[in-house]
């Protein structure tokens, strides 16, 4: 077990701390985080502007990175999925004779926009925002405690709480992929219930958001929870201006209960509460995440119940369309359906997108590579930087 601190898991004023104690001035940890946050590099020797001696020093006191990856997934589409197993770097490993295989494993996804040329963009952004925007989509636990049935992260359950620093070194492992510059945007919809882990995530928002670490903008930040009244309550009061999106995937609690199983301890009304506490503190609108399942919770009559819960939250609808997951008992809804049920909720005056597929021919679903590096190896997957 590497005991050095991991220097994702640091703020400024920590890393100060442990730089002086090591007999290094003070300023070398604001050069350090500049070659982090700004160049993205973690390898000291790298880091022209620090002698020799204390590079060598800081590669011997700090674990600069904490993750190894061991699948690399490209779509045609420019979607790339990165498995990483926690606990060492590929270079730590070989160090301390640790196999490859030992530790637990998490997914994280680099989505590039599509170039939209003259299009209108929400979030008050111009055109050539649109254009560079590169979302990481993040996961805050490995498995996932929650379970929901339709999901392979929940699978296993909760395997393990990522740290901060893990979560936040996710970003960087996308930043570091060929074709990105630097991430705009990051969702928390990897595995994981972000609000079973909070003080890390919030630690992680801070790192992610703050001018010395990848000084991403708060209102680009999005939350995804499938329901913890009392904690979004509590983000609510951190004040942190991210935005909440609600996985709500069901027009009522019968037909959540069969899909969630933590509905059956919080129904929709308690929800829907702490969303409209955590408008009203914030000022900040609330998505719901509603994936379409066939047969399940696609109805028309669903998408008006769904109305009638998203309107009084002034709340935005994300429609997601279900990526099949081998050996379970669930299925894609027909194009036809995803799109009357889009124009139900719009005929109810409610503000709602078809969230576009991406990376379908990767394993895209939350959860899925692992799930499938289980069980088979697909012979798609590219094993890159392992
Ligand atoms: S959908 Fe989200 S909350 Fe549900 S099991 Fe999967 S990761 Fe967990």
């Amino acid at each position: 077990m590497d005991a050095r601190p991991h220097i994702f898991d640091l703020d400024p004023d920590q890393l100060r701390q442990h730089i002086q104690a090591w007999g290094l001035p003070a300023y070398r940890a604001d050069q350090v985080l500049q070659w982090l946050y700004q160049r993205h590099v973690v390898e000291p020797d790298l880091m022209a502007n620090i002698s020799k001696a204390d590079r060598d020093l800081l590669a011997a006191r700090l674990r600069f990175t904490d993750g190894h990856v061991t699948q690399h997934q490209v779509a045609t589409d420019g979607v790339q999925k990165l498995l990483v197993r926690w606990g060492g770097s590929g270079e730590d490993r070989a160090a301390e004779n640790t196999p490859p295989d030992i530790g637990p494993r998490s997914e994280c996804v680099m989505i590039p926009s599509p170039v939209r040329v003259g299009a209108a963009h929400t979030g008050g952004e111009t055109d050539r925002d649109s254009r560079s925007r590169k979302t990481a989509c993040i996961s805050s636990q490995v498995g996932c405690p929650v379970g929901c049935r339709f999901c392979a992260s929940g699978l296993g359950g909760l395997e393990v709480n990522l740290t901060a620093g893990q979560i936040v070194e996710q970003v960087w492992q996308l930043t570091r992929l060929a074709g990105v510059d630097r991430i705009t945007h990051v969702v928390f919809m990897g595995m994981g219930e972000p609000l079973a882990n909070f003080e890390n995530v919030i630690r992680a928002v801070h790192t992610l958001t703050a001018p010395w670490g990848f000084g991403i903008s708060a209102r680009r930040v999005t939350i995804s929870t499938v329901g913890l009244p009392a904690q979004i309550r509590r983000l609510a009061d951190v004040q942190l201006p991210v935005t909440l999106a609600i996985s709500l995937h069901a027009p009522n609690d019968d037909i959540r209960r069969q899909l969630i199983p933590w509905a059956q301890h919080v129904s929709i009304d308690q929800l829907t509460d702490a969303g409209q506490y955590y408008f009203q503190r914030t000022g900040r609108e609330v998505t719901f995440e509603y994936t379409l399942l066939r047969g399940v919770n696609d109805r028309p009559e669903h998408a008006r119940q769904l109305a009638t819960l998203a309107n009084p939250l002034r709340a935005n609808v994300n429609l997601i369309r279900y990526n099949e997951i081998t050996g379970l008992p669930y299925h894609r809804p027909a194009s036809d359906d995803v799109h009357q049920f889009q124009a139900v909720l719009r005929a109810a005056g409610v503000n709602t997108h078809i969230r576009a597929s991406r990376g379908r021919d990767i394993a895209a679903a939350c959860g899925q590579l692992r799930h499938e590096a289980d069980h088979a190896a697909p012979a798609a997957l590219n094993q890159a930087r392992s």
